[in-house]
């Protein structure tokens, strides 16, 4: 090392002039390694992301150390928080899925993935069979949990039955409370003017069968 050589290292890559890694916020819920680093191009904007296992922080270079403390606290939380409320809804949501198949369709369905998304305006859940995996539109997470599993049994059903005919829904009327449940999403999506039929229209992925309505199943 030659003499002079800082004991700590300076990033010299673009406008970043200060590059350090600290131990996650207090109060963080989950530690991960935080990058702080300082930008003399920023005037207040801060901004946060996940690079692997570290959470990087670009903080204006003038903030004091007191700013750079409250701010990395912040945006920890904030990564952190949307990270894991995304993982545990989903895995909850896988534990759902096994539950009710082994309840009501005897275990045959059997998800790859199970996951909530982004709300989708014209459905409220998809399952494409070919690769085993359903979605639930987030506009479902504010209605009753017996709602929720009408639409899980019948994504569900789709591993076994893909399209909307008897066999299907003799599948999905093993689950008690489908005909309130259709009832319930009817009128949410009439009152809301959404353009969702009653059968969870083109729910499957893909050549959805939308031939059925107001529940009569056709005869495919
Ligand atoms: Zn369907």
């Amino acid at each position: 090392m030659p003499p002079g050589h800082p004991p700590y290292s300076v990033a010299s890559v673009g406008t970043v002039v200060v590059t350090r890694v600290e131990s996650a916020a207090a109060g963080a819920p989950v530690a991960a390694p935080v990058e702080v680093r300082r930008s003399a191009k920023r005037r207040r904007t801060v901004s946060a992301y996940r690079d692997g296992a570290r959470i990087i922080v670009l903080i204006p270079a003038r903030f004091t150390a007191a700013e750079e403390q409250e701010w990395v606290k912040r945006m920890v939380a904030r990564v952190d928080g949307s990270r894991a409320r995304k993982r545990n809804g989903d895995a909850a949501l896988s534990r759902r899925a096994a539950d009710l198949s082994a309840r009501h369709l005897a275990g045959a369905a059997v998800p790859v993935s199970v996951r909530w998304v982004a709300t989708m305006r014209t459905r409220w859940a998809s399952c494409t069979p070919a690769d085993g995996t359903i979605r639930l539109s987030a506009r479902l997470q504010e209605m009753p949990t017996w709602v929720q599993d009408y639409v899980l049994v019948h994504e569900l059903a789709h591993l076994i039955e893909p399209g909307h005919g008897a066999r299907f829904w003799r599948l999905v009327d093993s689950y008690p409370r489908t005909e309130r449940a259709r009832g319930y999403l009817d009128g949410v999506s009439a009152a809301a003017d959404l353009p969702i039929a009653d059968d969870l229209a083109g729910d499957t992925n893909p050549d959805a069968d939308d031939t059925t309505n107001l529940g009569v199943a056709d005869a495919s």
